[in-house]
Formats: C-alpha cells, sequence, structure tokens
C-alpha cells in the first residue's frame, strides 16, 4: 500500500538533533525524499536563511523540529538566549514557509507553554487558562506564540500548519551536559558517574515531589509523523505523550532499580522544583492517532537509555 509520505517532499529543522533524527529516519523509512538543513548553511534565525532554506530545497511539508531548549537549569541561566532564539526562528520559519508556499507546517511545542499552576493533566483547550510556570515562562512563551501565528497565517494567508505539544523527551543522544540537561538525562549521568567512582551518595535537586511525564525519544517521533498525517486543526494543538505521572522520587527508585544503586541519596532543596505538576491529557491524541499510545513504558526506556550512555558516556559528554 502507498504510504502518506511516500515521494513526498519534506523539510526538517533541527534534523539531525535528538527529536528530529528520529524524525526524520521514519519519514524516509517511509517513502518521504527529506531536506534536513544545517546550521551553517541555513541559520535559521533569519528570516533570508529561511527563506533561501524553502526556496532552495522546496518541500510539501515542514516539520518544525529545531530549538534552543534544556531543563530548568538553562531556563535559570539562558532566559534571554532561549526567548530570542526560539521566539525569532519560530517565526520567520512561518513567514517564509507562506512565502514559499510550503502546503503544511508541523510546529512541536511543549507543555511549557501551558499555565503552570493548574492542578491536574493539561488539556489543549486550557493552553489559555492562566500564567507559564515562571521557571519556564522564556521558552513556553514562544512555542505558544507559534500557535497564534498558526491561527493567524490561516486566516490571512491560507497556510495550513498544526501544533504538537511534548512533554520531558528522554533517550540516546540527548543532552547530558548537566548545566543544559532535562532530569533524565542530568540523573542517567550521575547514576552511571556514581556507579563508576563507586560513589556513596548523589544529589538530586529540588524536593522529589514534582510529578512529570516522560515520553521515550523514539515513541514521540512515531507520534509526530503519524500526528503530521492525521491532523489538521490550526485552532486547537495537539497533546503528544504518555499521559502518564511520575514523580521524581519515583523517578529515582526507576533509575536505583535498573542500575541496581545501592548508596545514599540526598535532595538538594535549595534547587528549584519547577511546576508541581506537569502532565498531559492524551484523550484527543488517541482519538486522532486511532488508538496510538507510547510502546515504551518508562522501565525498559531508562533501560536503554543507561545501557546507551554507559557504551557512549565519552561522545554524549562532549555534546552541548
Ligand atoms: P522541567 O520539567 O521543565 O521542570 O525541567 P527538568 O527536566 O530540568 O526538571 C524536572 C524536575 O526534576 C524538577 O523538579 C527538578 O528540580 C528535578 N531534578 C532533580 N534532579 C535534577 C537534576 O539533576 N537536573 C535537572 N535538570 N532536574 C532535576
Amino acid at each position: 500500500m502507498k504510504s502518506y509520505w511516500s515521494g513526498k517532499r519534506v523539510t526538517v529543522t533541527g534534523g539531525a538533533g535528538f527529536l528530529g533524527q528520529h524524525v526524520v529516519r521514519r519519514l524516509e523509512s517511509y517513502g518521504a525524499k527529506v531536506f534536513v538543513p544545517r546550521q551553517r548553511a541555513y541559520n535559521l534565525v533569519a528570516l533570508d536563511a529561511c527563506l533561501r532554506c524553502l526556496l532552495e530545497h522546496p518541500c510539501d511539508v515542514l516539520f518544525h523540529t529545531a530549538a534552543y531548549y534544556g531543563g530548568i537549569g538553562i531556563n535559570q541561566s539562558e532566559p534571554a538566549r532561549l526567548y530570542y532564539t526560539n521566539l525569532v526562528m519560530g517565526a520567520n520559519l512561518m513567514e517564509a514557509a507562506r512565502l514559499a508556499q510550503v502546503a503544511k507546517v508541523v510546529n512541536i511545542g511543549t507543555a511549557c507553554s501551558y499555565p503552570g499552576y493548574l492542578e491536574g493533566h493539561l488539556k489543549e483547550r486550557d493552553l489559555w487558562a492562566g500564567p507559564c510556570h515562571a521557571s519556564v515562562v522564556n521558552y513556553g512563551l514562544t512555542k505558544k506564540m507559534l500557535a497564534v501565528q498558526g491561527e493567524a497565517y490561516k486566516k490571512q494567508y491560507g497556510l495550513d500548519s498544526i501544533h504538537l505539544i511534548l512533554t520531558n523527551l528522554y533517550g540516546p543522544g540527548d543532552s547530558y551536559n548537566p548545566e543544559r540537561s532535562h532530569v533524565v538525562a542530568a540523573l542517567v549521568r550521575k547514576w552511571v558517574e556514581a556507579e563508576m567512582a563507586k560513589a556513596p551518595r548523589i544529589e538530586v535537586w529540588g524536593t522529589g515531589k514534582p510529578v512529570r511525564e516522560f515520553i521515550y525519544v523514539e515513541d514521540c517521533a512515531d507520534a509526530i509523523v503519524l500526528a503530521a498525517e492525521k491532523y489538521q486543526d490550526v485552532t486547537m494543538p495537539l497533546n503528544i505523550g504518555t499521559g502518564i505521572g511520575t514523580t521524581i522520587r519515583e523517578l529515582v527508585e526507576t533509575i536505583n532499580a535498573v542500575t541496581g544503586y545501592r548508596g545514599t541519596i540526598t535532595w538538594n532543596a535549595d534547587k528549584p522544583d519547577g511546576a508541581m505538576m506537569k502532565v498531559l491529557d492524551v484523550e484527543r491524541m488517541r482519538q486522532v492517532l486511532e488508538g496510538w499510545t507510547p510502546p515504551t513504558d518508562l522501565k525498559s526506556g531508562l533501560a536503554k537509555t543507561i545501557a546507551w550512555y554507559r557504551a557512549n558516556k565519552a561522545q554524549a559528554d562532549t555534546k552541548w
């Protein structure tokens, strides 16, 4: 059977990155002709580079997976760079997409865009129900603006786009730099290093009480490609996730179980907890993706990630 992607020309920004490379791999396996702009040739923060990219490599579908991003640490140390890079890159790419007459743009958003002080699972219709959490507002708002731009560009220019909202990704190829990393990569590195050094204790940030949702990077790429085919509604974002909340304390226990570490854990409450709960409601995702749900459970995803990190530590540690 001919796939939806067969023969389609697709451009994937960030296509050599942590998430983007898996999106590219899937699209190619379904028969798409994929182009990945590299920063050396196309610095996508500039409008002329965005336009040159889309005119030199015309595409039917543009996936915008590129982002300058990271965990709670980089949100504190580099709020301005996060803000400027993501806001301007996103705005310019959409403008270039309509000038180059791209048929559909798939924007990758973030759960940091949701109100940061709501209780319960985050539903798409609540995206505007309150302010972002102060710890991630600089990043969260830039992606939220892309959802606004998508609606405006459909109304005025007829450009089709969708906005997919992701939670905390993890897996091989992530950033393992402690100043930038999200919690899973940070803890995987701490655990493997403690194991190597036979360290009697490990320090973890915060209180352990915040609840997060973790999705294995390859599962997320599957869902993005499927959603790009099945979802069309520019007026409403679509959550992509597991819908399963895990406390940071439970995450620590699962990593202990996978690695067999028996030392002491100390909790540094001087480090920020961030939002108390960031878990997506995935009911609409299940409907749109016709029952698809992420196949990798947290324990087996962590086992794969830890095995990869042990085998590739030297190379992983050099990545910013
Ligand atoms: P967030 O999901 O945007 O808040 O970003 P992170 O993935 O960086 O952090 C998630 C939670 O993990 C926060 O409550 C952090 O305090 C907690 N955490 C515990 N230890 C660490 C660590 O070593 N690094 C990071 N980045 N977060 C940690």
